[in-house]
């Protein structure tokens, strides 16, 4: 087995069934065999022995009609007592002819019969037909002495009948024993033929189990264990050719991914390295820029203050350029303030954590549209705005998200009069708001950079302002679990998307 094991599966499958095929072809023939025989013998006794017997005995009545015929018109000269003998003849002639025709395998037998005819050929050459004529002829009963003649004469015809019968005895028993020997050769070879089968079935089964069911079963078994993850455990090899080369892939595909996955997870380190240095350099920054800010309002509101004081006092006490230098200094601390006002603003968000409350987003901006009140009055701006839904947010870091957005809509206007539309959209688990204006628009390629902290398109002098206030709402919105982007697809003004988490039901029965 151990050999066939090696096989592949299709020889081992060709050979099982040829073996198959040469148990059935020698059944076939032993079958066959045992079969014909038995017809052969039940041919002999049925269709030969039997008929010759019933032969042999018409043979014998038609032999003692002639003699009893013959008897009675030798003693009585009775022409019509002479009858069984002339239809006896007629009937020993044909029956003579079929029983001929019945013994050609029997020459024994055939040799008996030719004995008969001879005798009785004689008896009526020299008995039947002689008394018949003399008692024809003289019209007188024959002598008791010539009818005692006639009948020593027939025994001898009896004596050879009956020697033909029991050859036909004899060949009767031997073809009963060849019968009855061929029937039991049969029944012998059709149950060896089916234990043969039944044995030559369940060896091929077990073989085939064994050489091939068991190692396809063995190779899914340790295929199910790499597949479940332990890519480190070597498919063992066995069986068939196809099984053994199906279990070298499974190995080479496993070392492979081995291999991916090991440089897949240095890949994963140094990224987890990268992003932990990134977030402490982030934080870092974080830091410094907060305690930077922090900690230059300070000194940057003593320099504006006492400006300030220099100014009010001085103003007109000294020349022209000195009033100048004064009003610059001023105003570059002022600017300065601001700055470092909404540097620090930008820095603590995230940094002081307050608990997030479901709001609704129409209060907010009605908190945002009443700060920005004056810029409305001014500019004489209308803001239209859908319902808007609740969420769940630090309620003044979203106060500031949509009165940045809203702000900003009003500084960068055109010559038409602002006009700010507020929408909202369900997007699955978020909603969407869009901030649109009919101002000056921002060109696509600035899409990413309006967003980074400082960057600004204009010159202070047109539009004031200190770029830090889409940093600010990108900070915001990431920080509620949200994004935000420049709507490209707008053909005038400009629209800027913001999403928030829709809450869950647990939460707005909270709030
Ligand atoms: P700031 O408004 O202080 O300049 P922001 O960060 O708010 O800074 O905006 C960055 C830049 O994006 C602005 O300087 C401006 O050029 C552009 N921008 C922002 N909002 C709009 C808007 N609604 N229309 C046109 N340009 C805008």
């Amino acid at each position: 087995m151990a050999e066939t094991r090696r096989w592949p599966l299709r020889r081992i499958i060709n050979v099982s069934l040829a073996v198959l095929a040469a148990f059935l072809l020698a059944a076939l023939i032993g079958g066959g065999f045992a079969l014909s025989r038995l017809g052969d013998a039940r041919a002999t006794v049925v269709g030969r022995i039997d008929p010759a017997l019933q032969q042999a005995l018409r043979l014998q009545s038609a032999l003692v009609d002639q003699e009893t015929g013959v008897r009675g018109y030798a003693l009585g000269a009775n022409e019509d007592v002479l009858n069984p003998y002339i239809t006896g003849v007629t009937a020993q002639h044909e029956v003579a002819a079929q029983l001929g025709g019945l013994l050609t395998d029997l020459p024994d037998a055939a040799a008996q019969l030719r004995r008969v005819d001879d005798r009785v050929d004689q008896w009526r050459k020299v008995y039947a037909q002689p008394t018949i004529a003399e008692v024809a002829r003289t019209g007188e009963p024959a002598s008791t002495t010539s009818v005692e003649q006639g009948k020593a004469y027939f025994d001898r015809v009896r004596a050879a009948l009956d020697g033909l019968q029991t050859r036909l005895n004899t060949a009767r028993v031997n073809a009963s024993d060849t019968l009855d020997g061929a029937a039991t050769t049969t029944n012998i070879v059709l149950v060896a033929i089916a234990v043969g089968f039944a044995l030559i079935v369940a060896a091929l089964a077990l073989g085939l189990r064994r050489a091939a069911i068991q190692p396809i079963s063995r190779l899914a078994e340790e295929v199910r264990i790499v597949a479940r993850g332990e890519f480190d455990h070597p498919v063992e090899q066995s069986g068939p050719r196809e099984v053994r080369e199906l279990g070298t892939d499974v190995n080479i595909m496993r070392e492979r991914i081995l291999q991916e996955l090991s440089a897949l997870q240095v890949a994963h380190a140094e990224l987890d390295k990268r992003s932990t240095d990134l977030e402490r350099s982030n934080a870092e920054l974080e830091q410094f820029a907060y305690i930077a800010s922090h900690d230059l309002q300070e000194p940057l509101r003593k320099v504006a203050s006492f400006c300030q004081l220099l100014e009010r006092r001085y103003k007109r006490q000294l020349d022209e350029r000195a009033d100048q230098y004064i009003a610059f200094a001023v105003d570059g601390a002022k600017r300065m303030q601001i700055l470092i006002n909404d540097l620090l603003a930008f820095s603590r968000v995230g940094r002081v954590v307050r608990e997030h409350v479901v709001v609704s987003c129409d209060a907010v901006l009605e908190q945002a549209l009443a700060n920005l009140s004056y810029t409305i009055e001014q500019t004489g701006a209308t803001i239209e705005a859908d319902p808007l839904p609740d969420v769940s947010a630090e309620v003044p870091l979203l106060t500031t998200v949509f009165q940045n957005l809203i702000g900003n809509a009003l500084k960068f206007r055109g010559d038409e009069t602002p006009h700010v539309r507020v929408t909202v959209r369900r997007d699955g688990d978020f909603w969407e708001f869009g901030v649109a204006d009919n101002g000056i628009g921002i060109d696509d390629e600035y899409a990413e950079r309006i967003f980074v902290i400082f960057q600004r398109l204009h010159n202070k002098a047109d539009y004031p302002g200190t770029g830090i206030g889409l940093a600010m709402c990108r900070k915001i919105v990431e920080f509620h679990g949200g994004r935000i982007w420049l709507d490209t697809t707008v053909e005038s003004g400009s629209r800027f998307c913001f999403t928030l988490p829709v809450i869950n039901e647990d939460e707005e029965t909270d709030g």
